[in-house]
């Protein structure tokens, strides 16, 4: 996890060598090479149609090949057997989402009850606040992030809002030094202590969507817990980008889309985890509904004890675990790529995927910041928002560029890359290791450097 320094990751990959044929030989030697074939990349027509630079990954991920099978998997039940594909489908509707549970669990650390599939993401954060958000007059406060997704920040506001607190109060914001643009943990750590017993809730996004930083959270989440405050994780943007530990954090509650490095596609299924402490079930969800235990949440059949889901009765006795959150049953096919998905990750394992994003964007952090004797002041032209620790990243580099405005991203499609532009002069690149290539990078980094 997060930790000062490059030299203590293992492998960290230094370079030396700016040409083309080196990015083409590490990508010889790439073990996730053939990763790139399960994919279909968006051609650009500024390339001779051919696979584009894409690098958006990180805002929606590339489409697996085998997702549009799986798609018309379910279509073909759905005409051939009608209702009962429920039961009888090849993959029954009534059990679908439980084989998302193992591959979940695995890429975000946590027991398989622990985690479900449901819903889209910032519903699943009201939902979980509404658990987990319980202020009073004294304990009202949520942390957030000043650049948090602009979604997370309405619905923590509208969340204290509801409990009849004024959001410029109830919300803190933590802001970076003057002059700096990530956090540091220990300003983190003392924004902490200094707000104390007001404080219900952390909620940060777990890497920042806009800087790429990553925090360090298994220290954060041990110190605000310390302190009675519940922490909850925001994974939009590091679900499938960097490994988690959940469960051993003793993270409270967390919830990630899957749209984004989880490349299942556009509003695809969310992702939630709930804490096994939290996790009771049966009819008062942790605890007496008079008791401090009680556990509140909105309910739903699908949440219910499937036991006891069918039966019909109208009082609610939730399931065990990050199931008894579920509401209502599961759009099928926005989860079979879902499942597809999964599957790819569990087939390389986030340690592999890990080792080739901290080679692939460690390369490009050091093509746009190395010294040119040919160009001597392009490099100066570029800096890197993102933390340079590569612990404290994922795969995204956030670059501000100088002297460049909105104009650089059509010069840059121009020259066959999707990449992300952010007023008003930041580029966000997300070189992903399932589908990116040391080429892909190479001829980035050659494009970003000439476009200005
Ligand atoms: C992408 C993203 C969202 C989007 O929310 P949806 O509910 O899926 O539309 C929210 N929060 C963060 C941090 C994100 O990166």
């Amino acid at each position: 996890m997060p930790s000062p320094s490059l030299s203590s990751i293992p492998g960290a990959p230094k370079f030396a060598d700016p040409s083309e044929a080196f990015a083409l030989r590490q990508d010889e030697q790439d073990v996730l090479r053939h990763a790139r074939e399960l994919f279909t990349i968006p051609r650009s027509p500024a390339n001779g149609h051919q696979d584009a630079i894409y690098l958006t990954g990180n805002s929606l991920g590339a489409m697996p090949k085998s997702v549009r099978p799986a798609i018309e998997q379910e279509l073909a039940d759905w005409e051939r057997l009608g209702v009962e594909a429920h039961m009888h489908g090849k993959n029954p509707w009534v059990p679908y989402h439980e084989a998302c549970r193992e591959p979940a669990s695995r890429l975000v650390g946590a027991l398989p009850s622990e985690v479900v599939l449901m819903n889209s993401l910032t519903v699943n954060l009201h939902l979980l606040m509404v658990s987990f958000y319980r202020p009073t007059t004294e304990r009202f406060k949520i942390v957030i992030e000043d650049t948090a997704f602009p979604s997370d920040s309405y619905a923590v506001q509208s969340q204290a809002a509801f409990y009849g607190f004024d959001a410029s109060a109830a919300i803190i914001r933590l802001k970076p030094r003057e002059g700096e643009t990530a956090l540091r943990t220990d300003d983190i750590l003392a924004s902490i202590d200094r707000e104390g017993p007001s404080l219900a809730l952390v909620l940060l996004g777990a890497v920042n969507y806009l800087t790429g930083q990553w925090f360090d959270m298994p220290r954060i989440t041990a110190h605000a817990r310390s302190k009675g405050i519940i922490v909850g994780w925001d994974l939009a943007h590091a679900a499938g980008n960097v490994p988690l530990s959940l469960h051993d954090w003793n993270v409270d509650f967390a919830a990630w889309c899957s749209y984004k490095y989880l490349n299942s596609g556009p509003g695809a299924v969310a992702g939630a985890f709930v804490h096994e402490r939290h996790g009771g079930g049966g009819a008062r969800g942790g605890g007496a509904i008079d008791s401090p235990d009680y556990l509140h949440r909105f309910a739903g059949w699908w949440g219910n004890d499937p036991a006891a889901r069918f039966k019909m009765g109208p009082d609610f006795a939730a399931a065990p675990g990050a199931d008894g959150w579920q509401i209502s049953n599961p759009p099928i096919f926005s989860l079979a790529p879902v499942r597809v998905s999964l599957g790819i990750f569990d087939r390389f394992g986030m340690p592999t995927l890990r080792a080739k994003s901290l080679a692939l964007t460690g390369y490009l952090e050091w093509l746009l910041t190395r010294h040119d004797p040919d160009n001597p002041t392009a490099s100066s032209r570029f800096t890197i928002l993102t933390p340079r620790d590569p612990a404290q990243r994922g795969c995204q580099l956030s670059i501000a560029v100088q002297g460049c405005g909105r104009e650089m991203l059509s010069k840059l499609h121009a020259r066959g890359v999707i990449c992300d532009f952010r007023e008003p002069n930041v580029v966000r690149a997300a070189p992903v290791p399932l589908y990116t290539s040391f080429h892909d990078v190479w001829r980035f980094a050659q494009a970003l450097r000439s476009c200005c």
